[in-house]
Protein backbone atom coordinates (compact mmCIF):
# COMPACT_ATOMS: atom_id res chain seq x y z
CA UNK A 1 0.00 0.00 0.00
CA UNK A 2 1.30 3.26 -0.86
CA UNK A 3 1.54 5.71 1.98
CA UNK A 4 -0.20 9.12 2.03
CA UNK A 5 1.34 12.27 1.92
CA UNK A 6 1.49 13.37 6.15
CA UNK A 7 0.34 16.53 5.27
CA UNK A 8 -2.57 15.18 3.40
CA UNK A 9 -3.46 13.04 6.12
CA UNK A 10 -3.58 15.88 8.36
CA UNK A 11 -5.13 18.64 5.48
CA UNK A 12 -2.20 21.39 6.27
CA UNK A 13 0.18 23.05 3.69
CA UNK A 14 3.48 22.39 3.53
CA UNK A 15 4.24 25.59 5.49
CA UNK A 16 1.91 25.25 8.35
CA UNK A 17 3.45 26.08 11.48
CA UNK A 18 3.95 23.77 14.12
CA UNK A 19 0.71 25.14 16.18
CA UNK A 20 -1.69 24.87 12.92
CA UNK A 21 -0.15 21.18 12.43
CA UNK A 22 -0.92 20.71 16.11
CA UNK A 23 -4.16 22.13 15.95
CA UNK A 24 -5.13 20.01 12.55
CA UNK A 25 -4.09 16.59 14.23
CA UNK A 26 -6.05 17.43 17.02
CA UNK A 27 -9.27 17.83 15.16
CA UNK A 28 -8.41 14.66 13.19
CA UNK A 29 -7.46 11.98 16.48
CA UNK A 30 -10.49 13.14 18.14
CA UNK A 31 -12.30 12.72 14.60
CA UNK A 32 -11.30 9.03 14.31
CA UNK A 33 -10.59 8.69 18.09
CA UNK A 34 -11.44 4.70 18.98
CA UNK A 35 -13.61 5.90 21.66
CA UNK A 36 -16.05 7.91 19.41
CA UNK A 37 -15.75 5.03 16.69
CA UNK A 38 -15.50 1.45 18.44
CA UNK A 39 -14.75 -1.88 16.58
CA UNK A 40 -14.25 0.66 13.30
CA UNK A 41 -11.22 -1.13 11.75
CA UNK A 42 -11.58 1.83 9.22
CA UNK A 43 -11.75 4.68 11.43
CA UNK A 44 -8.50 3.23 13.86
CA UNK A 45 -5.87 3.11 10.61
CA UNK A 46 -6.80 6.41 9.98
CA UNK A 47 -6.62 7.14 14.39
CA UNK A 48 -3.06 5.24 13.86
CA UNK A 49 -2.05 7.68 10.62
CA UNK A 50 -2.79 10.85 12.00
CA UNK A 51 -0.42 9.64 14.77
CA UNK A 52 1.89 8.91 12.37
CA UNK A 53 2.07 11.71 10.59
CA UNK A 54 2.31 14.19 13.90
CA UNK A 55 4.80 12.19 14.98
CA UNK A 56 6.64 12.89 12.04
CA UNK A 57 5.34 16.49 11.14
CA UNK A 58 5.64 17.73 14.92
CA UNK A 59 9.43 17.10 15.12
CA UNK A 60 11.83 19.64 13.48
CA UNK A 61 14.59 16.78 12.33
CA UNK A 62 11.81 14.24 11.41
CA UNK A 63 9.60 17.08 9.14
CA UNK A 64 13.04 18.38 7.41
CA UNK A 65 13.90 14.54 6.64
CA UNK A 66 10.67 14.08 5.44
CA UNK A 67 10.22 17.41 3.64
CA UNK A 68 13.54 16.00 1.75
CA UNK A 69 13.84 12.73 0.87
CA UNK A 70 9.77 12.05 1.45
CA UNK A 71 8.69 8.50 3.48
CA UNK A 72 12.30 7.35 2.33
CA UNK A 73 13.93 9.58 4.66
CA UNK A 74 12.08 8.60 7.99
CA UNK A 75 12.34 5.29 7.89
CA UNK A 76 12.50 2.94 11.06
CA UNK A 77 15.31 0.42 11.33
CA UNK A 78 13.41 -2.22 9.84
CA UNK A 79 12.53 -0.26 6.85
CA UNK A 80 9.10 0.51 8.12
CA UNK A 81 7.56 3.68 8.76
CA UNK A 82 8.00 5.01 12.28
CA UNK A 83 5.22 2.99 13.24
CA UNK A 84 3.48 3.65 16.54
CA UNK A 85 2.10 1.46 19.30
CA UNK A 86 -1.33 2.99 20.93
CA UNK A 87 0.47 3.01 23.87
CA UNK A 88 2.92 5.85 22.16
CA UNK A 89 0.39 6.96 20.47
CA UNK A 90 -1.80 8.37 23.88
CA UNK A 91 1.67 9.20 25.54
CA UNK A 92 1.86 11.75 22.38
CA UNK A 93 -1.88 12.55 23.32
CA UNK A 94 -1.06 13.42 26.93
CA UNK A 95 1.35 16.06 25.53
CA UNK A 96 -1.25 17.68 23.33
CA UNK A 97 -4.52 17.30 25.29
CA UNK A 98 -3.08 17.86 28.27
CA UNK A 99 -4.71 16.33 31.88
CA UNK A 100 -8.54 17.79 30.21
CA UNK A 101 -8.42 15.28 27.92
CA UNK A 102 -12.06 14.23 26.63
CA UNK A 103 -10.88 10.45 26.72
CA UNK A 104 -9.20 10.06 30.09
CA UNK A 105 -10.15 6.98 30.83
CA UNK A 106 -9.20 5.85 27.15
CA UNK A 107 -5.62 7.09 28.13
CA UNK A 108 -5.32 5.43 31.59
CA UNK A 109 -6.10 1.89 30.51
CA UNK A 110 -3.70 2.44 27.59
CA UNK A 111 -0.96 3.39 29.65
CA UNK A 112 -1.39 1.01 32.91
CA UNK A 113 -4.06 -1.91 31.58
CA UNK A 114 -6.68 -2.52 34.42
CA UNK A 115 -6.69 -6.44 34.85
CA UNK A 116 -9.66 -8.32 34.34
CA UNK A 117 -10.25 -11.52 35.66
CA UNK A 118 -11.07 -14.86 33.51
CA UNK A 119 -14.86 -15.47 32.99
CA UNK A 120 -16.15 -19.06 33.99
CA UNK A 121 -18.51 -20.85 32.16
CA UNK A 122 -21.46 -23.74 33.41
CA UNK A 123 -23.92 -26.00 32.07
CA UNK A 124 -27.08 -25.75 34.00
CA UNK A 125 -29.79 -28.64 33.27
CA UNK A 126 -32.91 -27.29 33.20
CA UNK A 127 -36.33 -29.70 33.34
CA UNK A 128 -39.43 -28.60 31.05
CA UNK A 129 -41.40 -27.52 34.42
CA UNK A 130 -37.99 -25.61 35.36
CA UNK A 131 -38.44 -23.79 31.89
CA UNK A 132 -41.61 -23.01 31.99
CA UNK A 133 -42.09 -21.68 35.10
CA UNK A 134 -38.75 -20.49 36.45
CA UNK A 135 -36.35 -21.93 38.99
CA UNK A 136 -33.86 -21.01 42.26
CA UNK A 137 -31.29 -23.03 41.68
CA UNK A 138 -28.37 -23.32 44.40
CA UNK A 139 -25.24 -24.05 42.52
CA UNK A 140 -21.64 -24.62 43.74
CA UNK A 141 -19.14 -23.16 41.82
CA UNK A 142 -14.81 -23.25 42.01
CA UNK A 143 -13.35 -19.73 41.39
CA UNK A 144 -10.78 -17.63 42.15
CA UNK A 145 -11.74 -15.20 44.93
CA UNK A 146 -10.27 -12.48 46.75
CA UNK A 147 -8.11 -13.88 49.60
CA UNK A 148 -9.28 -12.64 53.01
CA UNK A 149 -6.00 -12.80 54.77
CA UNK A 150 -4.60 -10.12 52.04
CA UNK A 151 -7.81 -8.48 50.85
CA UNK A 152 -6.48 -9.14 47.50
CA UNK A 153 -3.28 -7.06 47.40
CA UNK A 154 -1.10 -10.05 48.12
CA UNK A 155 1.09 -8.49 50.68
CA UNK A 156 1.75 -9.84 54.29
CA UNK A 157 -0.33 -8.07 57.01
CA UNK A 158 1.23 -4.84 58.00
CA UNK A 159 4.00 -5.04 55.53
CA UNK A 160 4.47 -2.58 53.03
CA UNK A 161 3.40 -2.51 49.23
CA UNK A 162 6.41 -0.05 47.78
CA UNK A 163 6.05 1.75 44.59
CA UNK A 164 8.32 -0.22 42.26
CA UNK A 165 11.81 2.12 42.62
CA UNK A 166 13.01 0.74 38.84
CA UNK A 167 9.70 2.27 37.14
CA UNK A 168 9.04 4.83 39.55
CA UNK A 169 5.33 3.17 39.86
CA UNK A 170 4.46 3.69 35.75
CA UNK A 171 4.86 0.09 35.55
CA UNK A 172 6.79 0.19 32.27
CA UNK A 173 10.43 0.70 31.07
CA UNK A 174 11.05 3.30 28.15
CA UNK A 175 14.46 2.83 26.45
CA UNK A 176 15.97 5.84 23.96
CA UNK A 177 17.68 4.45 21.33
CA UNK A 178 19.90 6.79 18.92
CA UNK A 179 19.38 6.22 15.49
CA UNK A 180 20.29 8.33 12.74
CA UNK A 181 17.19 9.96 12.69
CA UNK A 182 17.36 11.25 16.17
CA UNK A 183 16.10 9.49 19.63
CA UNK A 184 13.53 7.08 19.35
CA UNK A 185 11.50 5.72 22.55
CA UNK A 186 9.91 2.63 22.90
CA UNK A 187 7.90 0.93 25.80
CA UNK A 188 8.48 -2.62 27.16
CA UNK A 189 6.63 -3.59 30.92
CA UNK A 190 8.63 -3.38 33.88
CA UNK A 191 10.57 -6.26 34.77
CA UNK A 192 11.07 -5.81 38.51
CA UNK A 193 7.06 -5.26 38.75
CA UNK A 194 6.11 -7.25 35.84
CA UNK A 195 4.11 -4.32 34.85
CA UNK A 196 2.05 -3.57 38.40
CA UNK A 197 3.95 -0.66 39.35
CA UNK A 198 4.29 -1.59 42.83
CA UNK A 199 6.26 -4.36 44.60
CA UNK A 200 5.44 -6.52 47.78
CA UNK A 201 8.38 -7.27 50.60
CA UNK A 202 6.92 -10.41 51.85
CA UNK A 203 3.68 -12.23 50.21
CA UNK A 204 0.91 -13.12 51.95
CA UNK A 205 1.35 -16.69 53.10
CA UNK A 206 -2.25 -17.89 52.32
CA UNK A 207 -2.29 -16.82 49.27
CA UNK A 208 1.56 -16.95 48.06
CA UNK A 209 1.21 -13.36 47.48
CA UNK A 210 -1.18 -14.18 44.58
CA UNK A 211 -4.53 -12.05 46.18
CA UNK A 212 -7.03 -14.76 45.53
CA UNK A 213 -7.34 -18.07 46.00
CA UNK A 214 -9.61 -20.86 44.70
CA UNK A 215 -12.80 -21.49 46.43
CA UNK A 216 -15.83 -22.93 46.76
CA UNK A 217 -18.95 -21.31 46.71
CA UNK A 218 -23.08 -21.90 46.61
CA UNK A 219 -24.58 -19.43 44.64
CA UNK A 220 -28.27 -18.91 44.57
CA UNK A 221 -29.09 -18.47 40.61
CA UNK A 222 -32.79 -17.27 39.47
CA UNK A 223 -33.45 -18.55 36.00
CA UNK A 224 -35.95 -16.67 34.60
CA UNK A 225 -39.25 -18.55 33.24
CA UNK A 226 -38.80 -19.18 29.65
CA UNK A 227 -35.35 -19.55 28.86
CA UNK A 228 -34.66 -21.49 25.84
CA UNK A 229 -32.10 -24.45 25.12
CA UNK A 230 -28.41 -22.59 24.69
CA UNK A 231 -29.62 -19.51 26.12
CA UNK A 232 -26.55 -18.03 28.06
CA UNK A 233 -27.11 -16.15 31.29
CA UNK A 234 -24.30 -13.62 33.05
CA UNK A 235 -23.61 -13.15 36.35
CA UNK A 236 -21.35 -10.14 36.70
CA UNK A 237 -18.01 -10.05 38.60
CA UNK A 238 -18.97 -13.99 39.74
CA UNK A 239 -16.13 -15.34 37.19
CA UNK A 240 -12.36 -15.33 38.62
CA UNK A 241 -10.85 -12.58 40.13
CA UNK A 242 -7.77 -11.70 38.35
CA UNK A 243 -3.97 -11.71 40.58
CA UNK A 244 -3.24 -9.08 42.58
CA UNK A 245 -6.70 -7.19 42.12
CA UNK A 246 -8.21 -5.70 39.61
CA UNK A 247 -11.90 -6.42 37.81
CA UNK A 248 -13.94 -9.57 38.44
CA UNK A 249 -15.03 -11.73 35.53
CA UNK A 250 -18.31 -13.08 34.92
CA UNK A 251 -19.78 -16.52 35.62
CA UNK A 252 -21.90 -17.28 32.40
CA UNK A 253 -24.73 -20.07 32.26
CA UNK A 254 -25.50 -22.16 29.70
CA UNK A 255 -28.89 -23.55 29.69
CA UNK A 256 -29.71 -27.06 28.83
CA UNK A 257 -33.32 -28.12 28.38
CA UNK A 258 -33.63 -31.75 29.35
CA UNK A 259 -36.37 -33.40 26.93
CA UNK A 260 -39.60 -34.12 28.82
CA UNK A 261 -40.76 -37.87 27.71
CA UNK A 262 -44.37 -36.65 27.52
CA UNK A 263 -44.80 -32.73 26.58
CA UNK A 264 -42.63 -31.44 23.39
CA UNK A 265 -41.70 -27.85 23.40
CA UNK A 266 -42.50 -26.00 20.40
CA UNK A 267 -41.41 -22.01 21.10
CA UNK A 268 -44.00 -21.22 23.76
CA UNK A 269 -46.36 -23.58 23.03
CA UNK A 270 -46.04 -27.25 24.40
CA UNK A 271 -47.48 -30.22 22.28
CA UNK A 272 -49.07 -33.53 23.57
CA UNK A 273 -50.07 -36.08 22.12
CA UNK A 274 -53.61 -38.07 23.67
CA UNK A 275 -54.82 -41.50 22.86
CA UNK A 276 -58.70 -42.04 23.18
CA UNK A 277 -60.41 -45.62 22.37
CA UNK A 278 -62.65 -45.23 19.75
CA UNK A 279 -65.49 -45.45 22.45
CA UNK A 280 -64.42 -42.08 23.97
CA UNK A 281 -64.45 -40.38 20.52
CA UNK A 282 -67.92 -41.47 19.89
CA UNK A 283 -69.52 -41.51 23.39
CA UNK A 284 -67.28 -38.27 24.58
CA UNK A 285 -65.24 -38.49 27.93
CA UNK A 286 -63.02 -36.59 30.61
CA UNK A 287 -59.56 -37.16 30.51
CA UNK A 288 -56.74 -36.33 32.34
CA UNK A 289 -53.62 -34.99 30.74
CA UNK A 290 -50.41 -33.71 32.27
CA UNK A 291 -49.15 -30.20 31.76
CA UNK A 292 -46.03 -28.27 32.78
CA UNK A 293 -48.60 -27.11 35.86
CA UNK A 294 -49.36 -30.87 37.11
CA UNK A 295 -52.11 -32.85 35.70
CA UNK A 296 -55.65 -31.38 34.26
CA UNK A 297 -58.69 -32.76 32.70
CA UNK A 298 -59.88 -32.16 29.74
CA UNK A 299 -63.55 -33.14 28.07
CA UNK A 300 -63.44 -34.81 24.80
CA UNK A 301 -66.94 -34.03 23.01
CA UNK A 302 -68.38 -36.64 21.99
CA UNK A 303 -67.99 -37.18 17.77
CA UNK A 304 -64.67 -36.35 18.22
CA UNK A 305 -62.34 -37.09 15.45
CA UNK A 306 -59.06 -38.47 15.10
CA UNK A 307 -56.37 -35.74 14.69
CA UNK A 308 -58.38 -33.19 16.50
CA UNK A 309 -56.49 -30.51 18.50
CA UNK A 310 -57.96 -29.15 21.75
CA UNK A 311 -56.06 -26.00 23.21
CA UNK A 312 -55.63 -25.60 26.66
CA UNK A 313 -54.64 -21.54 26.71
CA UNK A 314 -52.12 -20.19 28.98
CA UNK A 315 -50.59 -23.53 29.86
CA UNK A 316 -47.51 -23.38 28.21
CA UNK A 317 -44.05 -21.57 28.69
CA UNK A 318 -44.19 -17.63 29.83
CA UNK A 319 -42.61 -15.21 27.43
CA UNK A 320 -39.03 -14.54 28.24
CA UNK A 321 -40.04 -11.33 26.77
CA UNK A 322 -42.88 -10.11 27.98
CA UNK A 323 -46.25 -11.33 30.25
CA UNK A 324 -47.72 -13.34 27.36
CA UNK A 325 -47.95 -17.00 27.59
CA UNK A 326 -48.04 -19.86 25.03
CA UNK A 327 -50.97 -22.59 25.18
CA UNK A 328 -50.50 -26.45 25.06
CA UNK A 329 -51.75 -28.11 22.28
CA UNK A 330 -53.39 -31.62 22.88
CA UNK A 331 -53.30 -33.76 19.49
CA UNK A 332 -56.31 -36.62 19.28
CA UNK A 333 -55.39 -39.71 17.77
CA UNK A 334 -58.43 -42.03 17.81
CA UNK A 335 -57.05 -46.00 19.01
CA UNK A 336 -57.83 -48.27 16.60
CA UNK A 337 -58.24 -51.80 18.55
CA UNK A 338 -55.40 -54.72 17.27
CA UNK A 339 -56.75 -57.22 19.26
CA UNK A 340 -60.00 -58.41 19.55
CA UNK A 341 -62.10 -60.95 22.12
CA UNK A 342 -64.61 -63.02 19.98
CA UNK A 343 -67.42 -61.33 21.35
CA UNK A 344 -65.94 -57.79 20.81
CA UNK A 345 -65.19 -59.09 17.48
CA UNK A 346 -69.60 -59.88 16.84
CA UNK A 347 -70.17 -56.67 18.71
CA UNK A 348 -68.23 -54.70 16.01
CA UNK A 349 -69.45 -56.65 13.55
CA UNK A 350 -72.98 -56.31 14.11
CA UNK A 351 -72.52 -52.54 13.70
CA UNK A 352 -70.95 -53.17 10.64
CA UNK A 353 -73.71 -51.34 8.25
CA UNK A 354 -75.24 -49.48 10.63
CA UNK A 355 -75.26 -45.86 8.64
CA UNK A 356 -73.88 -43.51 11.56
CA UNK A 357 -70.48 -45.97 11.29
CA UNK A 358 -70.16 -45.26 7.52
CA UNK A 359 -67.08 -42.23 7.07
CA UNK A 360 -69.68 -38.57 6.50
CA UNK A 361 -66.70 -36.23 7.00
CA UNK A 362 -68.38 -32.61 6.12
CA UNK A 363 -66.51 -30.34 3.86
CA UNK A 364 -65.20 -28.08 7.30
CA UNK A 365 -63.76 -31.73 8.56
CA UNK A 366 -62.55 -32.56 4.85
CA UNK A 367 -60.47 -28.98 4.53
CA UNK A 368 -59.33 -29.84 7.98
CA UNK A 369 -57.66 -33.00 7.28
CA UNK A 370 -56.46 -31.21 3.89
CA UNK A 371 -54.49 -29.20 5.61
CA UNK A 372 -53.11 -31.81 8.48
CA UNK A 373 -51.68 -33.73 5.35
CA UNK A 374 -49.86 -30.62 3.94
CA UNK A 375 -48.01 -30.79 7.18
CA UNK A 376 -46.06 -33.60 5.82
ZN1 LIG B 1 -3.44 -13.38 50.53
ZN1 LIG C 1 8.34 -1.67 37.99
Amino acid sequence: MTKRDYYEILGVERNASPEEIKKAYRKVALQYHPDKNPDNKAAEEKFKEAAEAYEVLSHTEKKQQYDRFGHAGVRGPGGRGPEMNMEDIFTQFSDIFGSSSPFESFFSQGQRRVRKGTDLRIKLKLSLKEVANGVNKKIKIKRYATCATCGGNGAKDGTAIATCSVCQGTGQMRKVANTMLGQVMTTTPCNACHGEGKTISAPCTTCQGEGRLLQEEVLNLQIPAGVSDGMQLSMTSKGNVPVRGGVPGNLLILTEEKADDLLKREDNNVHYNLYISIIDAALGSEVEVPTIAGKAKVKIPAGTQSGKVLRLRGKGISDINSYGKGDQLIHVHVWTPQQLTKEEHEILASLKDASNFAPNPSSKERSFFDRVRSLF
